[in-house]
């Protein structure tokens, strides 16, 4: 006889709250949703998708953990598309990065031996993982890019996943498997004693107070906001980035192509352009025309037929940014039943496969997995916030 299932709330339904909520739902759990938008419509919607595995030659624990998620995100998206009946477009083109300076190039040369050891993933093309490129290699790689006398280091194993696509997956898996989505459901605040809690809401049918066994915290860059105890255990803080999608005839290129701080993200009749990295800007999401025109030249330097591309759309999201750049992942300290899920930075669609699962197990069994052992939210002194950055 299967027992009574476990109530689950998740306040956020971004990448984070969805995949965590469409994996409880599938542990039997029962699950309701709180966004104050509609879902996706925080960091998620502003990301380009791209899957990106760190430098082979960091190898921390957050580092070991993307790569396990990364290694994760074909099976992930097939499970995904198959629970959702919804296809999942990902792209495996690879990456080329130009190495803009002596430095850059020392580092790939040290990188390319090692090419991505921990990380399986099927490329489009057979080679190396990781070489370095003569900028005659690159433009029979990539013919209409410009690389001006510069190598490129290329990675097969960089890809990107429409995001548009994995949230209405994501939600329509979450829907058929009996999660309550709440949309347009702002939580105004929570009260928290030493083993319950109840989350007061506003949503368009007025006041209401909701309680369960377990609470996921999943708010990205507003995390902090909801609670004195969440500002000292998990401070999560907005890094602002903007973006925009150009219209393109045909395709231009096909691998994602990255110059300095600018990269471009091929799709089939357009070319999305990323991103600025604004930590000053606090919680604006407003575009600023100055900064998407300076990405659009940026672009033009890199492939210069997007001189004539129109620009369909830009738009700003806010990263959900934490004490160097580490995500904070479990209970929060004294109150057991109430857990976080927040600050993966730029990172968090590629993080979401192997997250969503470990969140879920440890939220249902109490057991801390090997994996968060590093990332627990944990009491810092305010001199050591936000004082990495990269
Ligand atoms: C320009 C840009 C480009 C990016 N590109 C990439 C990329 O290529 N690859 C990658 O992996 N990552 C990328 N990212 C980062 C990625 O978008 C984030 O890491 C990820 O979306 C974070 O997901 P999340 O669910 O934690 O946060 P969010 O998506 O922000 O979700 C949090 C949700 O909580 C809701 N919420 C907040 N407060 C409340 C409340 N009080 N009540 C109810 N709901 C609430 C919000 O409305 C929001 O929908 C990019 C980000 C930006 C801005």
């Amino acid at each position: 006889m299967p027992g009574i299932p476990m109530r689950i709330l998740i306040v956020g339904g971004g990448i984070m709250g969805l995949s965590c909520a469409w994996r409880l739902a599938q542990s039997r759990c029962q699950v309701t949703l709180l966004e104050q938008r509609d879902c996706g419509g925080g960091a998620t919607h502003a990301s380009l998708g791209a899957l990106w595995p760190p430098s082979p030659l960091a190898d921390g624990p957050l580092q070991k953990l993307h790569r396990q998620s990364l290694s994760q995100m074909e099976s992930f998206l097939t499970e995904l598309a198959a629970d959702s009946a919804l296809p999942i477009p990902l792209r495996r083109g690879g990456r080329l990065e130009f190495l803009l300076d002596p430095d850059a190039l020392t580092r790939a040369t040290q990188e390319a031996p090692l090419g991505h050891p921990g990380i399986t993933f099927t490329p489009a093309l057979p080679g190396p993982i990781l070489e370095i490129l003569s900028p005659d290699q690159i433009r029979t790689l990539e013919p209409l890019v410009d690389p001006t006398h510069l190598h490129a280091l290329h990675c097969r194993f960089t890809a990107q996943v429409d995001v548009a696509a994995l949230i209405a997956a994501l939600t329509a898996a979450c829907l058929r498997r009996g999660v309550t989505i709440l949309e347009q459901t702002p939580v105004d605040r929570l009260t928290l004693a030493d083993l319950s809690f109840t989350v007061h809401t506003a949503g368009a049918s007025g006041p209401r107070d909701l309680t369960a066994d377990r609470l996921l915290i999943t708010a990205g860059a507003w995390t902090a906001q909801l609670d004195p105890l969440l500002q000292r255990f998990a401070p999560t803080r907005p890094a602002k980035g903007q973006a925009l999608m150009l219209a393109t005839p045909q395709p231009l290129i096909s691998h994602i192509v990255k110059r300095g701080t600018t990269y471009l993200v091929p799709w089939q009749d357009h070319i999305l352009v990323g991103s600025t990295t604004e930590p000053e800007a606090g919680f604006d999401e407003s575009t600023v025309p100055a900064a998407i025109e300076t990405l659009r030249q940026d672009a033009i330097a890199i492939l210069p037929a997007l001189a004539s591309a129109p620009v369909v759309r830009s738009w700003a999201g806010l990263r959900p940014d934490a004490p160097k750049h580490r995500p904070i992942m479990g209970p929060i300290p004294g109150h057991p039943q109430v857990f976080v899920c927040a600050g993966h930075y730029k990172t968090g669609i590629g993080m979401s496969p192997l997250v969503s699962r470990l969140i879920a197990d440890f939220l249902t069994t109490g057991i801390v997995p090997p994996q968060l052992a590093d990332f627990l939210p944990r009491d810092r002194p305010p001199r050591s916030l936000h004082s990495a950055r990269r």
